[in-house]
């Protein structure tokens, strides 16, 4: 098990994390120490809280409302649930690409330098845009029509846009929860390719359902789990973290060995249950606006 002892250059860092909704445990005791210039794959069964985790390390979990924490989550050391952090600002830090694409409904261009603008960017704004399409692998895709809508382009190069968008902040850490579930085979294994690339920049910490996945892109693995509770609900929990050819090959937990083979046996809770859309409608714009501001802009039509 990876743990503070053995990630000496941690970036992110959970210690004791519960995460509530209303009165309900969904996902406790995580301690997990996130590691610099990697990729991190969270895999596990649905429900056992890979997304609520994720979604701690740039506090977009502010924007549900019964959503509480327990323990601590620091990025490079700090507590990012402290009074004096923004989240806005945190989140310029600690960028974050959904399930669904969601560019804005504006020209490819607007897409990128809509953020930067808003993050205060004073410099290029044509290098800028450029740059970050390149770094996402969507320039040679888009670069004769960058005033066409983001709308426009297929659901892949779509979300390779929304990864543009989040990069042109110059983020340290991108969270991607599940990027490429709403993909095709082949812009999946482009979103992958990308990963490769990211990751020499940034940190990555991807929630993927997808065990090929997790093992082609990832260099660490979480694998989580859920127990039923005794009032009939369930939490989630980390069961193991460690190298991912480690999980993949050899992990210490037998519910572990059976999850990434396939067997989905006495030790899975398979809960079918229907969970809140996240993120909200309004927050489209989470990462550059109060959440009452880009309520307003999407009442808008934004
Ligand atoms: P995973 O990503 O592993 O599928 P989630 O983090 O989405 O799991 O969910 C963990 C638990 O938290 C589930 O029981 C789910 O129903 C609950 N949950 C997730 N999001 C919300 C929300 N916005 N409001 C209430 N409960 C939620």
């Amino acid at each position: 098990m990876y743990s503070t002892d053995v990630v000496t250059d941690a970036v992110l860092r959970t210690k004791n994390l519960n995460v509530y909704y209303g009165s309900n445990l969904a996902v406790r005791d995580v301690n997990l120490d996130i590691p610099e210039k990697k990729a991190i794959a969270f895999i596990g069964p649905s429900g056992c809280g890979k997304s609520t985790v994720l979604r701690c390390f740039n506090r977009m979990n502010d924007l549900v409302k019964s959503a509480k924490i327990e323990g601590k989550v620091t990025f490079r050391g700090q507590d990012i649930y402290g009074n004096s952090v923004n989240p806005i600002g945190l989140r310029s830090r600690i960028g974050m690409v959904f399930q669904k694409p969601n560019p804005f409904p504006k020209s490819i261009y607007e897409n990128i330098a809509f953020g930067a603008r808003l993050n205060g960017y004073i410099g290029d704004m044509d290098q800028l845009v450029e740059e970050s399409l390149r770094k996402a692998v969507l320039w040679d895709d888009v670069k004769g029509k960058l005033k066409e809508s983001g709308l426009a382009l297929s659901g892949g190069q779509q979300q390779r846009l929304c990864i543009a968008r989040a990069i042109a902040v110059k983020p340290e850490v991108v969270l991607m929860d599940e990027p490429c579930a709403a993909l095709d085979p082949i812009s999946t294994i482009k979103i992958e390719e990308l990963i490769h690339e990211l990751k020499t920049q940034y940190t990555i910490v991807i929630v993927t359902h997808n065990m090929q996945q997790a093992s082609r892109v990832s260099d660490l693995t979480a694998f989580y789990n859920a127990e039923p509770t005794p009032k009939g609900g369930k939490v989630g929990y980390l069961v193991e973290y460690d190298r991912t050819e480690v999980i993949f090959q050899n992990p210490a937990q037998e519910s572990t060995r059976d999850y990434v083979s396939g067997r989905f046996g006495a030790n899975y809770l398979i809960f079918r249950e229907k969970v809140p859309k996240f993120p909200p409608d309004h927050c489209h714009i989470q990462y550059f606006l109060s959440s009452k501001r880009s309520k307003s802009l999407t009442q808008q039509g934004f």
